[in-house]
C-alpha cells in the first residue's frame, strides 16, 4: 500500500508516510477522529470503518506511518508500550518457552514473570550480547525470543542478524524493542527480525506528553494475528494520542540528530569526570559491543548510564537531587534531558539479587540527554557531580 516509500530516504519518509490529505475536507493533517461507530448505509455496508476498537483513521494513518519508518509492511498501534508487548505474547500458548534478554526494560520483565507466568508460559532470561546463550537456551518448545538492543539501562548490544539466524533454524519468532535506537538508528526488520516493538510513548512521540505502543511486521499472517488479538483484546490508542505520536514522528530525525551529538558530548564529558567509575554507552570505541553497534546502527543515542567511584546509594542520591536541567523522572526519550535512578524507579520490578547479578547496581544512575544546548546540560552534570 505504501510502495512508494520504498525508494525514498528516512528524513522524506518520516515526513511524508500515513500523511494523506483527508479525503473529506482536503485537510493536510490527518484529522483527530474522534468517534466511537460508523454509520452504515445498510447492515454490513460500511465505508471499511465498523467501530473504533476494530478500525480508526487518526490511528490507520500512524500504523501506516509506524510501518512506513521501520521498513515494514504493517503497523498496529497500542494503548502502551507494555500493551504492545503482551499483544505479543498472546501469540503462545501455554507450554511454549520465551528466551529473552536480562537485561531489559523492568515493566517488560514483570509483565512476563508476574502475569505470563501464571498463564503457563516459560521465560528463560539470558544475556543476549553472546548469542551462543540464545542458541544452548533453544529448546523444542521455544516459540519466541525476545530482545533490547541497546538494553533499558545497561545499553549492551545484542548482534541482531546473528540472533535472527538462531530464531529462524529454531522455528521461533524473534521480536527486538527498538524503543531506544529508533528506527532513525537501527531497523530490526531489514536484520531478520520478525516483530519491532516500540514504547511510542519514548522518541517516537519524543514530547513526554503521551502513553503508546508499535508493533511492526512484514508477514501478512502475523499481522492478522496480531490485529485479531488488538481488537479482540482492546488495547489500542485513543485517535488523540495517535494524532500526537503522529505529529512526534515527523521530528524525529532532526530529533535523533540532536540526541546523538549531545549525547557524545555527555558521554565523553562523564568518562573524563574524576568522581565517575564506569559510563555505560553503546557509541564508546571500547564497548564490549561496538563492533556490532557500528554496523547495526547508524549512530549511539542519548541514553547512558553510569556509576560514581562512591557506588553508595547517598551518593547517587546526592546526584539525582542536584541536577536542574536534567529532571529526575521515570520515561526518556523526550526533548528534555531526564535523570533516573533505576534501582528504586524503572527497575524496582526487577528483584534486587537479579538485577545484582546483571550488572545494575543500586548506585547506577541513567540519563536521557535531551536536545538542550549541550553546554548548559554539561554545566548541570558538573555542578551536581560536584
Ligand atoms: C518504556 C519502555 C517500555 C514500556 O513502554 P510503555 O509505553 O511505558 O508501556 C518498553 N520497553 C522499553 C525499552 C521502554 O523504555
Amino acid at each position: 500500500m505504501h510502495s512508494q516509500f520504498f525508494s525514498m530516504k528516512l528524513a522524506t519518509k518520516i515526513i511524508h508516510a500515513g500523511a494523506e490529505p483527508d479525503p473529506s475536507t482536503g485537510a493536510i493533517m490527518t484529522p483527530i477522529y474522534q468517534t466511537s461507530t460508523y454509520v452504515q448505509s445498510a447492515p454490513g455496508v460500511n465505508k471499511g470503518y465498523e467501530y473504533a476498537r476494530s478500525q480508526n483513521p487518526t490511528r490507520k494513518a500512524l500504523e501506516e506511518a509506524f510501518a512506513v519508518i521501520e521498513n515494514g509492511k504493517h503497523g498496529l498501534a497500542f494503548s502502551s508500550g507494555v500493551a504492545a508487548t503482551d499483544a505479543v505474547i498472546k501469540l503462545l500458548s501455554s507450554g511454549d518457552e520465551v528466551i529473552a534478554g536480562s537485561d531489559m526494560y523492568g515493566g517488560t520483565y514483570r509483565l512476563f514473570t508476574k502475569v505470563f507466568e501464571r498463564f503457563g508460559v516459560k521465560f528463560i532470561f539470558v544475556d543476549t550480547a553472546d548469542v551462543k546463550n540464545i542458541a544452548n537456551a533453544v529448546t523444542p518448545k521455544t516459540k519466541l525470543i525476545w530482545i533490547e538492543t541497546p538494553t533499558n539501562p545497561l545499553m549492551s548490544i545484542t548482534d541482531i542478524s546473528a540472533v535472527a539466524a538462531v530464531s529462524k533454524k529454531a522455528g521461533a519468532l524473534l521480536c527486538v524493542d527498538n524503543t531506544f535506537a529508533t528506527p532513525y538508528l537501527q531497523n530490526p526488520l531489514d536484520l531478520g527480525a520478525d516483530i519491532v516493538m516500540h514504547s511510542a510513548t519514548k522518541y517516537l512521540g519524543g514530547h513526554s506528553d503521551v502513553i503508546q505502543g508499535a508493533l511492526v511486521m512484514n508477514d501478512d499472517a502475523l499481522r492478522e494475528k496480531l490485529y485479531f488479538i488488538q481488537k479482540s483484546c482492546g488495547a489500542v490508542p485513543g485517535p488523540m494520542d495517535c494524532f500526537l505520536v503522529l505529529r512526534g514522528i515527523k521530528t524525529l530525525h532532526v530529533r535523533m540528530k540532536q540526541h546523538n551529538e549531545n549525547g557524545y558530548v555527555v558521554a565523553h564529558f562523564l568518562r573524563k569526570h574524576p568522581k565517575i567509575d564506569k559510563v555505560y554507552w553503546c557509541g564508546f570505541h571500547d564497548h564490549p559491543n561496538y563492533n556490532i553497534a557500528k554496523v547495526q546502527m547508524r549512530g549511539f543515542g542519548g541514553m547512558m548510564s553510569f556509576t560514581l567511584k562512591d557506588d553508595s546509594v547517598e551518593a547517587a542520591v546526592k546526584v539525582l537531587s542536584s541536577t536542574k536541567l536534567f529532571s529526575l523522572a521515570e520515561s526518556l526519550g523526550g526533548v528534555e534531558s531526564l535523570i533516573n535512578h533505576p534501582a528504586s524507579m524503572t527497575h524496582a520490578s526487577i528483584p534486587r539479587e537479579e538485577r545484582i547479578k546483571n550488572g545494575l547496581t543500586d548506585g547506577l544512575i541513567r540519563l536521557s540527554v535531551g536536545i538542550e544546548d549541550a553546554d548548559d546540560l554539561i554545566e548541570d552534570l558538573k555542578q551536581a557531580i560536584g
